[in-house]
């Protein structure tokens, strides 16, 4: 009987709940979106309380835990070091002493503190300065302890308004225990294959989840997390992998069998450069899908400046010259101009008709140009996200770059293949490096090339860190740049909220270094207010070498590219992110001149600006800045994570859990491939589940 029934017990709504109620269930709705018994399961503690024993000092390590010890108070200090006062008491069992410190409230515990008297100290240890401590610990006299909340506890995420309902961490914990007297093994089935829970000896679904709420003692709490965690995994890339595979399956791929005139003139006529090897190697990867029948969603990844547009050009012409059309998306308007210049002088005496569709392009001759879209006389369109929210149709489309994805929502990707008859061919391209572990995640439904070699002759670019107070010397510098013909950008960072204050710092900027610079060298201004007309006029300027120095916000990110210049001074650099600072560089060193990046800050840094600015200087590698912000953010604030289902993982971290991850995909991927459609009796729950978690994600599942 009954799995439907078994499965029933979980969807039980939580006002069900012995101890819960209509009252409290609507809390737990609101705030922590508990609906039902599943939910409440899935509610992990985030740390635990080991009250079940008492630690003896010597055997307190610093870890995850809350540890008890009962120790004497010997003595209590007051220390007074600059502004900052702090409590210190010293508490000492046969094996040790140990320090306590507060740094809050400190005229109260000073008062209440008796020493010589014997305390229970609860808390979580850490280390500073080299040593164990206890900051700010809850403190018992010994004897009148609670009996009843000796034990191994998880602590649960709750919150204020909970809290004034009696479901604080504590109360949270008494409704788990209720659910878990409720159930029985089999309300949990087992949903992982049974060559896998062999094959790591893993605990059942059943034991892991509730040893994670209920442990018996502080091992089984890794391996019961071990499991989920892996589960958790395992189902995030049986699913991109499953799309990917319903993809092969149900898409017909355009077949590109023609290596034709327009492929091989570029190539051989008018491509001023010899193709890097890895940007042959990558080409013939692209061929290769285009004639595979299927339909190509491949990610390209190679470092700023290491030619991916030349890649993108030519797989354009092997999709016309195969009867196709094709399309280039850029995130921003600059960047689509730029596209376009690039295109057209590439194309230059070549029968290709290349095409800009903006935003700012209206009236009539956006109207012709859709007709000759639709007429096929376009050859390749090029474009901003414009592309996809007009009422743009194409002949037949062939081919679709996406030029720094990152920035499209994977919606956006979705809506494009929407609007055709027939899927055409998908080539992302992304000048953010991806760290590897995240690539599987986010992009795991897309095979990946990766250009790891820069064209020849690059002269690695110097990046200094310098403070304001240096800015005579910084001028002093660009002086001598700019009397050796190159040009200058300097950055201001331009974020939303303090817009204002930001947009008052450029224009500052940008009269301090008028009045340094002009009438001698001619300066430009360029930021996101500007008119579209406006932004290109300037920046065309600069193209042409007219303006020697680009002021400029953030708009310049991406994509740009100046060989002549050679400076990139930023401003504040200490309030961008990593890989906007190395996508900040990237627009130097394009040309055959060494170049510089001098990031500005003021002297008041946190430690984690320093280090941000000290890897810059360190390394121009882009994939070792990607890991080292991957370390210092936590996966949750990578652009492009939010859609990517790594959102849902409620225990894995994918920064910490690499070496499980890695072990997951291989599993899925083997499994996949022996038995594409689960078909056999041992997966039919896994097969359920997956065909469940389907129908409850709606779009997510839809997309690629
Ligand atoms: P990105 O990968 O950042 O988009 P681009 O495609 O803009 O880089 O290329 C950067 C510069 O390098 C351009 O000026 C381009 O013409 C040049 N370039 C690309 N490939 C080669 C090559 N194989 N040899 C020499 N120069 C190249
Ligand atoms: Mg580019």
């Amino acid at each position: 009987m009954a799995a439907s029934e078994r499965i029933s017990k979980l969807l039980t709504p939580i006002e069900y709940l012995k101890g819960v109620g209509p009252q409290r269930a609507e809390l737990l709705k609101k705030e922590l979106e508990l609906f039902h018994f599943g939910d409440l399961i899935q509610h992990y503690p985030f740390r635990y309380f080991d009250r079940s024993r008492f630690y003896s000092i010597n055997e307190i390590q610093a870890d995850a835990y809350y540890v008890q010890f009962k120790a004497l108070l010997k003595n209590v200090n007051l220390i007074n070091a600059g502004r900052v006062k702090r409590l210190v008491a010293i508490f000492q069992d046969n094996t040790g002493s140990m320090e306590c410190v507060w740094f809050q409230g400190i005229t109260w515990v000073q008062k209440a503190l008796k020493p010589g008297a014997e305390y229970i100290v609860f808390g979580k240890p850490t280390v500073f300065q080299g040593r164990l401590n206890f900051t700010h610990p809850e403190l018992e006299l010994s004897g009148t302890e609670n009996k009843e909340s000796a034990s191994f506890q998880a602590v649960y995420s709750s919150t204020e308004k909970l809290k004034t309902r009696g479901l604080d961490s504590k109360g949270l914990g008494k409704l788990v225990k209720q659910l878990f007297s409720e159930i029985q093994p089999s309300d949990i089935p087992e949903i992982l294959p049974a060559s896998i829970i062999q094959k790591y000896k893993l605990l059942s679904r059943f034991d892991a989840i509730k040893q994670i709420h209920l442990p018996e003692n502080e091992t089984v709490i890794q391996k019961a997390t071990a499991r989920m965690k892996y589960e958790e995994l395992f189902i995030t890339q049986m699913r991109i992998l499953g799309l990917k595979q319903g993809r092969d399956e149900t898409v017909q791929g355009l077949l590109f069998p023609v290596l034709g005139d327009k492929f091989n003139n570029f190539y051989h006529r008018h491509l001023r450069f010899q193709l890097t090897g890895a940007q042959q190697r990558v080409l013939k990867e692209i061929r290769k899908d285009t004639l595979s029948g299927k339909q190509m969603n491949r990610l390209l990844q190679g470092d700023v400046g290491s030619g991916k547009t030349v890649v993108a050009l030519m797989s354009c012409l092997m999709s016309i010259d195969n009867g196709y059309q094709a399309c280039v998306m850029a995130p921003t308007e600059i960047l689509a101009n730029q596209h376009l210049i690039s295109f057209t002088e590439m194309m230059q005496e070549q029968d290709i008709r290349v095409s800009l569709l903006t935003g700012s392009i209206k009236g009539s001759t956006r109207k012709n140009l859709l007709e000759e879209l639709k007429n096929g006389e376009i050859d390749i369109l090029i474009g901003t996200h414009a592309l996809i929210e007009e009422h743009v149709q194409f002949k037949n489309l062939g081919l679709v770059v996406i030029d720094e994805q990152h920035r499209f929502g994977v919606g956006q990707r979705a809506k494009l293949w929407e609007k055709n008859q027939h899927w055409p061919h998908v080539l992302v391209m992304t000048a953010t490096p991806i760290p590897r572990t995240l690539a599987m995640t986010i992009y795991g439904d897309l095979d990946v090339s990766v250009i790891d070699e820069l064209p020849p002759g690059r002269k690695p670019i110097t990046t200094m860190h310098k403070f304001d107070s240096q800015r005579l010397a910084v001028f002093g510098f660009m002086k001598k740049q700019l009397e050796e013909g190159r040009q200058i950008y300097v950055v201001y960072p331009l974020i939303e909220e303090s817009e204002k204050m930001d947009y008052k710092d450029l224009m500052d900027g940008y009269e301090s270094i008028s009045r340094e610079f002009a009438p001698q060298y001619q300066i430009g201004i360029l930021n996101g207010r500007m008119k579209a007309a406006d932004k290109d006029y300037e920046m065309q300027r600069f193209v042409k070498g007219e303006t020697k120095i680009m002021v400029a916000t953030t708009v310049i990110e991406v994509g740009v590219n100046v060989p002549n210049a050679s400076v990139m001074v930023v401003e504040s650099a200490e309030r961008f992110g990593l890989s906007q600072l190395h996508q900040l560089r990237g627009r130097v060193g394009r040309g055959a001149s060494k170049s510089y990046c001098i990031l500005m800050s003021g002297t008041k840094l946190s430690a984690e600006s320093r280090q941000r600015l000290k890897v810059m200087c360190d390394t121009n590698d882009g994939f070792e800045i990607a890991e080292f912000d991957l370390k210092l953010r936590g996966p949750g604030n990578i652009e492009g994570t939010q859609q990517s289902g790594i959102a849902q993982l409620r225990l894995a971290d994918i920064t910490k859990d690499k070496q499980l991850l890695t072990l997951a995909r291989e599993d899925a991927i083997v499994l996949l491939k022996e038995d594409p459609r689960l078909q056999a009796p041992e997966m039919a729950p896994l097969r359920n589940y997956l065909d469940h978690l389907k129908k409850d994600i709606g779009s997510w599942s839809r997309i690629s």
